[in-house]
C-alpha cells in the first residue's frame, strides 16, 4: 500500500478505481460467488494459501474491498474489512480476540448498544468488562490484569462528546501487550487513532461515513494479520459469524465517502457557529471546540485541525420535559428531525439519556452526568448557519431557556 499519503481526505481522494468498462466508478460486482478454471486453486484459496482471489462473498467481494480500501488508506491501516453494521464490526471483533475468562476495560462513556454488548451479552461467554471513566489514566492501569485482553474507548464519547486521550491510553496497552481499539464514529478525519498508537479502529458507516441515514453499515481497521484471523474460514469470527455488508451497499457508500471531507469540514463549521452562540446566550453546551470543553486543548493538539471539532453538540435543558418540548419545537420548525443517528445532512436531534444510552442503568447515568436533560444534535449541511441559529433561538425562548 502507499503509505506516502499526506492527509486522510487525499488518501481517499489519491484511489483511482476504473470500473470494467472504463466506468469512473468501479463496477458492482453483483455475485455471492466466483467461478475457477480449475479446482486446484479453488482448494488453494480455501486454505489461504493464495491471495487476491475471490471465493465466496461473505469472505470478501471486489466491491465491498474497494470500500475497504478507501477506509483502510484513510486509517492509514493496512487492512479492513466490512461489516452489515457498526455493531456487527464491535461484536465480531471483540469476539475474535477474546476467550472464556478474559477481561475488556472500556471506557464507561461508550455508544449503549457498545455498553448494553459487554454489560450484558459478554458475560455468557465469561468475558468480563470494567468499565472506567478512560480520561483518568491512572484507573486504566490499575484495573490490568493477566486476564485482560483489550482496552476500549471512543475517541469522542457518545453523548458527553469526551475526548479520548489516546496517545497515552495506547502507551500502556503496547506496556501491558494488551489491543486498543477505538471507535472512530464521531470523528472520521478529524482524528486518526492509527498514528496516536491503536491496534484497531472500528466505525459505524451509518454514520459520518455514509452520511445519507440511508443504510446501517461498519467496518474494522487494523493491521493485515488481524484482519486475515476475521476472515479465517475455520476460525474467524466475521467469516463465521457472517455479518457481512452486502456489495450494492458497499458501492453507494463508497461513491458518499469521496464527499466527506467536505461534508465533515461543512459539519464542524456550523457545529461551532451555534456552539459558540449559544454559549453566548448562557445556554449550558458541550461541544469539544470550546475553550472550557475539558478536553478542548488535548483535542488541540490531537486532531487533524482542517476538519474541526466535529458535528455534533449538545445542549443541557435540564429536564426531560424541557428536552422533549424544545425537540419537538425544533421539528416543527423543520430546523431537522427528532430522530436518533448522526452525521446526515440535515441537522437530527434525540435525548440520548431517554433513547441511545437507556442501556445504560440510572444510577450510572447520573454518576456520569448524563442528564436527562441533555440534547444531542447531530449538526446539519445547513448554508445558511446564521438563519438556523435564528430558528432555534426561537425554539430555546418557547421552552425558556433564553
Ligand atoms: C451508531 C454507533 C454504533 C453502532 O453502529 P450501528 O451501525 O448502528 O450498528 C457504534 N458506535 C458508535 C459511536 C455509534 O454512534
Amino acid at each position: 500500500m502507499n503509505k506516502k499519503l499526506n492527509t486522510p481526505a487525499e488518501a481517499i481522494q489519491d484511489l483511482q478505481n476504473f470500473g470494467e468498462y472504463g466506468g469512473v466508478n468501479p463496477s458492482i460486482s453483483d455475485s455471492s460467488t466466483f467461478t475457477y478454471l480449475e479446482g486446484n486453486t479453488m482448494e488453494d484459496v480455501f486454505e489461504g494459501e493464495r491471495e487476491g482471489c475471490y471465493l465466496y462473498s461473505r469472505h470478501t467481494n471486489p466491491s465491498t474491498s474497494y470500500l475497504s480500501e478507501a477506509i483502510s488508506r484513510m486509517e492509514y491501516m493496512n487492512g479492513a474489512i466490512l461489516s452489515a453494521s457498526g455493531m456487527a464490526a464491535i461484536t465480531s471483533c471483540i469476539l475474535q480476540i477474546c476467550n472464556s475468562g478474559d477481561e475488556i476495560i472500556s471506557s464507561r462513556t461508550i455508544y449503549g448498544g457498545t455498553y448494553a454488548f459487554m454489560k450484558n451479552f459478554l458475560p455468557r461467554f465469561n468475558i468480563k468488562t470494567s468499565f472506567v471513566d478512560t480520561t483518568k489514566i491512572d484507573e486504566i492501569e490499575k484495573l490490568i490484569s493477566k486476564k485482560t485482553k483489550v482496552i476500549y474507548c471512543e475517541t469522542m464519547s457518545n453523548p458527553l462528546l469526551e475526548i479520548s486521550d489516546i496517545p497515552k491510553i495506547s502507551k500502556i496497552a503496547k506496556k501491558y501487550n494488551i489491543k486498543l481499539i477505538v471507535d472512530n464514529t464521531f470523528t472520521p478525519l478529524i482524528l486518526t487513532p492509527s498514528r496516536m498508537g491503536a491496534d484497531i479502529v472500528i466505525h459505524s458507516l451509518t454514520k459520518f461515513i455514509n452520511g445519507a441515514s440511508d443504510t446501517v453499515g461498519g467496518v474494522i481497521c487494523s493491521d493485515e494479520e488481524f484482519i486475515r484471523s476475521l476472515i479465517d474460514v475455520n476460525s474467524g469470527s466475521a467469516m463465521l459469524l457472517g455479518p457481512v455488508m452486502d456489495a450494492m451497499r458497499a458501492s453507494s457508500i463508497l461513491k458518499n465517502i469521496k464527499t466527506l471531507h467536505i461534508r465533515i469540514k461543512q459539519h464542524s463549521e456550523n457545529a461551532i457557529f451555534l456552539a459558540k452562540k449559544f454559549k453566548k446566550d448562557g445556554l449550558k453546551v458541550i461541544y469539544p471546540g470550546l475553550e472550557d470543553h475539558p478536553q478542548h486543548n488535548l483535542m488541540k493538539k490531537i486532531y487533524n485541525n482542517e476538519f474541526g471539532y466535529g458535528g455534533m453538540l449538545v445542549i443541557d435543558t435540564k429536564t426531560k420535559e424541557k428536552a422533549n418540548i424544545l425537540m419537538e419545537e425544533m421539528q416543527n420548525k423543520n430546523i431537522g428531525y427528532l430522530a436518533v443517528s448522526l452525521g446526515f445532512y440535515k441537522t437530527l436531534f434525540s435525548a440520548p439519556g431517554l433513547s441511545t444510552s437507556s442501556e445504560i442503568p440510572e444510577e450510572d447515568r447520573v454518576k456520569m452526568g448524563l442528564s436527562d436533560g441533555l440534547v444531542r444534535i447531530s449538526i446539519g449541511l445547513d448554508n445558511n448557519i446564521e438563519r438556523t441559529y435564528k430558528l432555534m433561538k426561537d425554539c430555546m425562548k418557547k421552552v425558556n431557556l433564553l
